[in-house]
């Protein structure tokens, strides 16, 4: 069963291309890593995945439906996420906005179970010590952790995340790959991670694609992350 079928999509911003001819599958549990330079389309196919943009032709089926259609079973992380709060939000809070938002509702008092299910996606992900601490004065991996663990607040079957290595130093990058790599093995939840650096997580993708606009390469991390394949777009390496 296939979580992803893309044929020939091309993605347009009124009415001019973006992305073109894109042609992949994605299989349940599998995790895509989504390669390309600045401008390549990574941002645009995850939008139109998650079904926020829909300018799009070609064939593209989510779970066997529109992706307008699926939308609560997809969840979306976005490259730079921020709170817009006056009040200083602790970690727990901003884990349990990710099931109020996702109905479009804002609570004041948060249900008890939510604070509840928070709290155990939270210790599940290793996060628990944080869960009262101010969210806006955690350093850059932790953030990237919470708001990871926010996004499994409503039990998706694929998860989108924007670089969520960018701008991490070495050992955050390491910690959110882990974190992912759990939520892999856990929950079998399918990914697509967008990256401009594959290191580290080239070990947890099953599914290696490359874009520039046009497909480039799609197969496995062995297929894919050969030089003369990556070299094709990002020049030799040196
Ligand atoms: P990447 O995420 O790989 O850096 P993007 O998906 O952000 O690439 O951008 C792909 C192309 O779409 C670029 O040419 C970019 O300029 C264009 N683009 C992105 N967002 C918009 C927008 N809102 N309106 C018009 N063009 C856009
Ligand atoms: P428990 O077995 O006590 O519910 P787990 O360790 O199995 O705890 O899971 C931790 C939490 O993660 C659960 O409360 C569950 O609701 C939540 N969770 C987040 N995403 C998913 C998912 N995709 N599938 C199942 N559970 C998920």
């Amino acid at each position: 069963e296939y979580v992803i079928e893309a044929k020939d999509l091309t993605i347009m911003y009124n009415g001019v291309n973006a992305v073109e001819d894109l042609t992949f599958k994605l299989k349940r549990g599998e995790t895509l890593l989504l390669l390309g330079p600045n401008g390549a389309g990574k941002t645009t196919l995850l939008r139109v995945l998650a079904g926020f943009h829909t300018e799009y032709k070609g064939y593209l089926k989510v779970f066997g439906k529109s992706p307008l259609e699926v939308k609560d079973r997809v969840a979306y992380v976005p490259q730079t996420f921020s709170i817009n709060s006056r009040v200083p939000l602790s970690v727990l809070d901003v884990v349990a906005m990710g099931a109020i938002y996702k109905r479009g509702i804002v609570h004041f008092n948060v249900p008890r179970e939510v604070i509840k299910k928070g709290i155990k996606v939270l210790e599940f992900l290793g996060l628990k010590d944080l869960s009262s601490r101010s969210f806006r004065e955690l350093s850059g991996g932790q953030k990237q952790r919470v708001i990871i663990a926010r996004a499994l607040m409503s039990e998706p079957e694929l998860l989108l995340l924007d670089e969520p290595l960018s701008a991490l130093d070495p050992k955050a990058r390491l910690e959110v790959t882990s974190v992912l790599s759990r939520i892999k093995e856990k929950f079998g939840i399918s990914m697509i991670i967008t990256t401009h650096d594959i290191n580290p997580l080239a070990e947890i993708g099953d599914k290696v694609m490359l874009i520039n606009k046009k497909l480039v390469a799609f197969g496995t991390p062995d297929e894919v992350l050969r030089d003369e394949i990556i070299g094709k777009v990002y020049g030799p390496a040196s």
